[in-house]
């Protein structure tokens, strides 16, 4: 049997969107209340019921976490233009080799947009 489960994280974190044309509002300082919804996908494992333990995906995600949370994205290495698809896709490549079974990574930056990255480039 073939499923997929998320859990929801969140963050807080300041950044500006430095290639956007001048005037543009998010080219200014500001912050979000970051929503991440982290996926994986495969075979529920027939003897335990269940693809994955949360608490994996907790443990996996928490570093990652703990790199965004309070800081200033655009100063952290590959988070320069840090658009909410950049950081979807930085977060895929970070959050991959710990969580082999990955398969989506969504980010939310307000209420009503956000973006859903599921592989590589
Ligand atoms: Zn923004």
């Amino acid at each position: 049997m073939l499923t997929t489960l998320f859990k929801d994280f969140q963050f807080e974190a300041a950044h500006r969107l430095p290639q956007v044309p001048e005037g543009h509002p998010c080219s200014r300082l500001h912050g979000h209340s970051f929503k991440m919804r982290i996926e994986v996908s495969g075979e529920v494992d027939p003897k335990l019921g269940w693809l994955i333990d949360f608490a994996e995906i907790k443990a996996a995600v928490k570093p990652i976490v703990e790199q965004l949370d309070h800081y200033y994205l655009n100063e952290i290495p590959g988070l320069e233009n840090p658009t909410s698809e950049v950081l979807a896709a930085w977060i895929w490549q970070q959050l991959k080799p710990a969580l082999p079974l990955l398969s989506a990574v969504t980010i939310q930056e307000t209420c009503t947009s956000g973006t859903v990255f599921r592989g590589e480039f």
